[in-house]
This record gives C-alpha cells, sequence and structure tokens, in this order.
C-alpha cells in the first residue's frame, strides 16, 4: 500500500510561437487543460506501477476539481480523503514558445490548506507513505508523523522543514539541484556546493539520512544507503520528447515497489525503467505507462 500526501492541479498550458513581455499580449495557437501537481502525478504513478494507493490533498469546489481528479479516479486510485476547499483548485499556467522555453505561474489555491490540521483530520496514514514539497511546510512534517510505515520524501520544491523531520525521510529523493540545496540547509557551511553527485549524496547521509536517492535526468540515479557503497544506476536509452513529471513517475514508481518489498536498489532500477518510458511522450500523467508488461 502507498500513500500519497501532497498537491493536485489542473495545467493550463497555452502554446505560442514566442513568450509575451510584461505588458504585452501574444495569439497563441492553443491551448490544453490537464492534470497534474507533484502529488496527484506521483499517486497516479504508484497505482499504475501497481500498489493499492491512496491520494490524499485538498481540491476547490469549483469544475477544475474533476479535471485535476480525473486520471486518478480512472485509475482507481482511493481519493476519500480528498477535502473540498473553499479555495479554488490548484492551477499552474504555463506558456510554452515554440523553442519550448516556458514561463509558469503556480497557484496554490486548495493545496495550501494541505497543513497540520488538514492532516490531523485525516487520521493514520498506512503503508509507504510519501510527501513532496508543494504543500505547507507544517502538512509534511505531521504527515510524516502520522506515518505508520517508511517515508518517501521527494522535497521538490526544496521548503525549510527542520532537521528532524528532514532527516526521518528514507529515502529522500531529489535531482542534484535540490540535493545541493538540501545540504545547505542541512549545514550553511557547506554552501554553496559544486561538489560531484556522490559527494553530495555521501555528505548527506553523514548528516543522519538513511537513504537518498539522487535523480540525475538521462543519466539514471545514484543510490547511496547508510552502511553500502553509493550505486550509479543508468538510464534507458530513448528518445525523450517531453520530460514534464519524469521525476514524479520515478518516486511514484520508488514507492509502489518499496510497498512490494523490492530492496531501495531494485526499487530504484524500476522506477528508472518507469520514468524512462514517460519521456518518451507528450504531457506528465498522460505519458505514463498503462501496461506494466511494457517494463
Ligand atoms: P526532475 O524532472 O525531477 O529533475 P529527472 O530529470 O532527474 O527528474 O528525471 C527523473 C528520472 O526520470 C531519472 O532518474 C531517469 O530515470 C528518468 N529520465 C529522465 N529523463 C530521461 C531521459 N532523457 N532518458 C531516460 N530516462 C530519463
Amino acid at each position: 500500500q502507498v500513500t500519497i500526501v501532497g498537491s493536485s492541479n489542473v495545467d493550463i498550458t497555452a502554446l505560442m510561437r514566442r513568450l509575451p513581455g510584461p505588458g504585452e499580449t501574444v495569439l497563441a495557437d492553443s491551448y490544453q487543460l490537464s492534470p497534474g501537481g507533484k502529488g496527484a502525478n506521483q499517486a497516479l504513478a504508484a497505482q499504475l506501477a501497481g500498489a493499492a494507493t491512496e491520494f490524499i490533498g485538498a481540491v476547490g469546489n469549483d469544475s477544475h476539481a474533476d479535471i485535476a481528479l480525473g486520471q486518478l479516479k480512472d485509475a482507481q486510485v482511493v481519493l476519500d480523503r480528498v477535502a473540498r476547499s473553499a479555495k479554488p483548485t490548484g492551477v499552474a499556467i504555463i506558456q510554452v514558445d515554440s523553442a519550448a522555453e516556458n514561463s509558469i505561474a503556480v497557484v496554490s489555491g486548495a493545496n495550501a490548506t494541505v497543513d497540520s490540521d488538514a492532516v490531523a483530520e485525516a487520521g493514520q496514514l498506512h503503508g509507504i507513505v510519501v510527501l513532496q514539497g508543494e504543500i505547507p511546510a507544517s502538512g509534511i512534517t505531521a504527515a510524516m508523523d502520522a506515518a505508520t510505515g517508511r517515508v518517501v520524501l521527494n522535497l521538490a520544491p526544496v521548503i525549510e522543514l527542520d532537521r528532524a523531520h528532514l532527516l526521518a525521510a528514507n529515502p529522500l529523493v531529489v535531482n542534484e539541484h535540490e540535493a545541493a540545496l538540501i545540504l545547505q540547509q542541512l549545514d550553511a557551511s557547506d554552501a554553496p556546493t559544486n561538489d560531484a553527485e556522490p559527494v553530495i549524496a555521501q555528505r548527506l547521509l553523514e548528516h543522519g539520512l538513511a537513504s537518498v536517492v539522487i535523480t540525475l535526468g538521462a543519466n539514471g540515479c545514484l543510490v547511496a544507503e547508510r552502511g553500502a557503497p553509493i550505486q550509479q544506476l543508468p538510464a534507458i536509452k530513448v528518445k525523450a520528447v517531453d520530460t514534464t513529471g519524469a521525476g514524479d513517475a520515478f518516486t511514484g514508481a520508488l514507492a509502489a515497489r518499496l510497498a512490494h518489498g523490492d530492496s531501495l536498489a531494485q526499487a530504484a532500477g524500476f522506477a528508472g525503467r518507469f520514468a524512462a518510458l514517460t519521456v518518451q511522450g507528450h504531457g506528465a500523467q498522460s505519458s505514463y505507462p498503462r501496461h506494466l508488461a511494457d517494463i
């Protein structure tokens, strides 16, 4: 079982030849509404990777709520503890130009209500518990306290968390930029760091983390566990067309395999294969593989 507490959004993506400057209007070619938010993306990935998954979060009393949760519902992710907020469903307003350059404004909306009170109301969190940085820090720490099992913390974006909770992640799953930021958060004298990723992983372990996974895009990932040599797992070679949501696919699939009983390295290997499939299709949730036989 996997329980994910986090964000769900509607991504409003407009495609245009070039991005408007301040005060300027440009005519866009088309737009799309699609479900997103790291929490929801990871919940879909965990469910599609074979775990019975529950998503806990908040959406508004608006028509975007159905879009935000639509794919999760279709995939039969448990949504009983998703709250309806007086705030609107979170949205990401995304502008993309013909060179794939983008500018993005995120309105947290209902996601900002997933705080310690909301998590306390949800009660105990069972199985592998997965958290990200798109809800208030008080919601993250309350969820860690309510977890009855192992906590996978994907602190993206990197937000301020107290040291004890940060170090309770097992594993912390982050990309190379986030890993360097978190190292600085743990030890200001480490800033700024230009160290290679294995050194950063090693230092995170020395600060007290039991395990760390650092994702490296097309270079795969690093798996670091206390008392074991650091392993670098290469990515599968694929033709990448859109890497949106790849990190979320990785984290959700990793959690699903940990719930299944895999070792961290086995789970990361599977997550890498799962994520590699997603970069070959457009979009986030729509690119996630529906048939496990593909992996
Ligand atoms: P984020 O988007 O959070 O920075 P990454 O870019 O590190 O995350 O991607 C997460 C994982 O997705 C990687 O560890 C890898 O397994 C997979 N992945 C991402 N990009 C590619 C790619 N071009 N080819 C193969 N796998 C990829």
